[in-house]
């Protein structure tokens, strides 16, 4: 066939027309077939769902687009905050690093010990933290007026020799609380040593409701009668029913706030105002309930 065809187009002129006049009139033939077939199908449905599908996924786009962009500059936000300047030393501190570890509980159960307070910081986003009246001078008209700061003095040769000490209380007000002591030369140094180092110092309370007048198994109380001490001073907690609220001192208040206790009862004995023996009895009573609920 393409040996007639290239000698026909050689020789006559003429032929040509009637072969194009041919393939128009086979591509007529075959396209209009096709166009009948097809497009009608192609025409009427295709382009309105077309049409209605890119009016539909256009404002899809766009909306995740408007959620998406806000939610991750806080996370990052956050992040950057808590690790900005942070270079992980300990074994523990690179797994948090890596976000291996997500949950202090995780590390409060093992009982490993937190040698970073960037830790507590990065796994606790709310962690507050209180400073403890243990210091204490003279007050106009008697008694004495309580401050943050206990200011001791040495003798030396050339005179006396002040140092600070501050005693911090940190928690989230959701089951976990850590105290610690800090000392400098400067106030403002021993306040963050002593926060530094409570947070180091956390422990997991275990809340429940023990008091038989209550019985809702809310965790707004204590779940058994737990007892510490420190120094000369003893303490006493009890579990106390919704709404008592907490019956002790306000120092001892700060300390059982932060760790997330509504009620609670206490009896103290001894020299409960050497505030910083009275603070950390209430706090080893706390870790008291733990020790006994996992049965160490
Ligand atoms: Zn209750």
């Amino acid at each position: 066939m393409a040996k007639k065809v290239e000698k026909k187009l050689k020789k006559k002129v003429k032929k040509k027309v009637s072969k194009k006049t041919e393939k128009k009139l086979k591509k007529k033939i075959e396209k209009p077939k096709k166009k009948v077939e097809k497009p009608k199908k192609k025409i009427k449905k295709p382009e309105k769902k077309s049409k209605e599908e890119k009016v539909k996924e256009k404002p899809k786009e766009i909306k995740e687009e408007v959620i998406k962009i806000p939610e991750k500059p806080k996370e990052v936000v956050r992040v950057k905050r808590e690790l900005v300047g942070w270079i992980p030393r300990t074994k523990l501190g690179k797994a948090v690093m890596r976000g291996e570890i997500k949950d202090i509980n995780e590390i409060l159960d093992k009982g490993i010990k937190i040698k970073e307070p960037e830790i507590v910081d990065a796994l606790i986003s709310n962690l507050e933290n209180k400073l403890v009246f243990i210091g204490g001078r003279p007050g106009k008209g008697g008694g004495i007026e309580r401050t943050p700061i206990r200011i001791s003095a040495k003798m030396h040769r050339s005179g006396r020799r002040f140092s600070s000490t501050a005693f911090a209380i940190v928690g989230n007000r959701d089951g976990i609380v850590g105290v610690a002591k800090g000392s400098g030369k400067e106030s403002v140094h021993a306040i963050r040593k002593a926060i530094e180092k409570a947070k180091l110092n956390v422990i997991k309370v275990s809340r429940g409701c023990g008091s038989w007048e209550c019985e809702c198994g809310e965790p707004h109380s204590i779940p058994f009668k737990t007892q510490g001490k420190s120094g000369s001073v003893r303490v006493t907690l009890m579990p106390a029913p919704k709404g008592v609220g907490l019956v002790v001192d306000n120092e001892s208040k700060k300390i059982l706030q932060l760790a997330g206790i509504k009620d609670i009862w206490s009896r103290t004995l001894g020299d409960t105002g050497t505030r910083f023996n009275l603070i950390k009895a209430v706090f080893y009573a706390l870790k008291n309930l733990h020790a006994y609920r996992t049965g160490e």
